[in-house]
């Protein structure tokens, strides 16, 4: 079947690790997402399962079979690209069996095996055009479909919607997840797009310089990072992150304090520097805070930039009477905080508004190694007044 296992696979081009020990397994029938910036890693990996590269180190089997150094074409995968290179001079009958007839299957298969994937990715009726007949989408599908004709236990597909606009790309991801039920076989998928990886994957491999940071489904890379990198780069718009330092009961940033019990955190001690992140749909205007459960201390603020999206709107606030003027980005990230706000309340720039953060959806990372700490934070102990003056220490 189609499992797919990479144990510590490097690649090294000169003083480039475009690998870096990564240790994957896919399990049969998956779809698994590669995700990460660009020059990340993503494709290198892919085309190391391909057999397009051999690694500098480490093993990859499939199907339980070591394919480590065999050619793609022994692998029992099939490819499909961000470039749809179809021959312009065939129809779509002839640029799906192409493959199939080179091999000398006989006519009955190949008419079989093309009227399957035909019917799999909607091109009845088509197979007599040719590609300049086609949109993009349908060009596409035709190059899905001459991948499902060799029938191989692992579709590799690299960025294969990168080249559609922005609609066809939202409809061709659904398409992709139908295809993925009928065909029950296994997907590993590169983009760069983290909505496209969240959308359609069983599990999400996130990369960053070559290296895994997480391998989980995308609920889980959202809701559990496991570092800061992932924090940031699953979810649009990002998490909001501020430094602070830990007291006896929360952690102090420089322009407010968030009350927990710091009893919870192993291994952190008063002083020690971490980083609080918040989704922009865990900060709450204070009036319309009544359903959150556990909010934390008020946050003054002012409203800076709004960005009206339809259904919500994103409005930068500005905490510890930060203004915009003069402000640079990067420096001020501190005192700057992005929420999301009901698309049918009242509000305006340069607004004072009170905020409070959902405390069950905070994380805190360990500024320096950038490792998530904790995912939702308690209130402290009982007996620790609101003000959190008597909250114990977190020896
Ligand atoms: P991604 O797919 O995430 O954009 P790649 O896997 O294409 O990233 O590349 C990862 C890194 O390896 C990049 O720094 C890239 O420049 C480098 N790289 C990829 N292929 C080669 C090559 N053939 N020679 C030298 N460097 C390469």
């Amino acid at each position: 079947m189609g499992e797919v296992n990479l144990e510590h696979v490097s690649k090294r081009y000169d003083d480039v690790t475009a690998v870096d020990d990564m240790n994957l397994e896919i399990e049969d029938g998956e779809f698994v997402t590669l995700v990460g910036p660009s020059g990340c890693g993503k494709s290198t990996t892919l085309e190391t399962i391909a057999g397009l590269t051999i690694p500098t180190e480490g093993t990859i089997s499939i199907a339980d079979r070591d394919v480590t150094t065999l050619p793609p074409k022994d692998r029992g995968i099939a490819m499909v690209f961000q470039n749809i290179a179809l021959f312009p001079h065939m129809d779509v009958y002839d640029n799906i069996s192409f493959g199939l007839r080179l091999r000398s299957y006989e006519k009955k298969e190949v008419d079989r095996r093309v009227d399957r994937a035909a019917e799999i990715v909607q091109l009845e009726g088509m197979l007599d055009r040719m590609p300049d007949e086609m949109s993009g989408g349908q060009r596409q599908r035709v190059a899905i479909a001459r991948a499902i004709v060799r029938e191989p236990e692992v579709f590799l597909m690299d960025e294969p919607l990168a080249n559609l606009d922005a609609k066809l790309r939202v409809h061709m991801r659904t398409e992709l997840q139908r295809l993925h039920k009928e065909l029950d076989a296994t997907i590993v998928y590169v983009t760069h797009d983290q909505a496209e990886a969240m959308t359609m994957s069983d599990r999400v491999a996130v990369i960053n310089k070559g290296e895994l940071q997480q391998f989980a489904p995308p609920l889980t890379c959202y809701n559990e990072p496991t570092n800061l990198f992932v924090a940031g780069f699953i979810g649009s718009p990002s998490m909001n992150f501020v430094e602070g330092t830990v007291d006896s009961d929360g952690l102090q940033t420089e322009d407010f304090h968030v009350q927990f019990d710091t009893g919870q955190l192993d291994g952190i001690a008063t002083d020690d520097r971490l980083t609080l992140g918040v989704r922009p749909e865990d900060v709450y205007l204070t009036d319309d805070a009544d359903d959150v459960v556990a909010p934390t201390e008020s946050i003054s603020a002012k409203t800076d930039v709004l960005e009206p999206m339809g259904d919500e709107i994103f409005v930068y606030i500005l905490t510890g009477g930060a203004t915009s003027e003069g402000m640079d980005a990067e420096a001020d990230d501190s005192h700057q905080l992005l929420m999301s706000v009901d698309p049918d309340k009242d509000i305006d720039s340069d607004q004072d508004v009170d905020v409070v953060l959902d405390r069950e959806h905070l994380h805190l990372f360990d500024t320096e190694t950038g490792d998530a700490i904790a995912h939702g934070l308690e209130f402290a102990s009982v007996g620790t007044g609101p003000t959190g003056t008597e909250a114990e220490g977190d020896d």
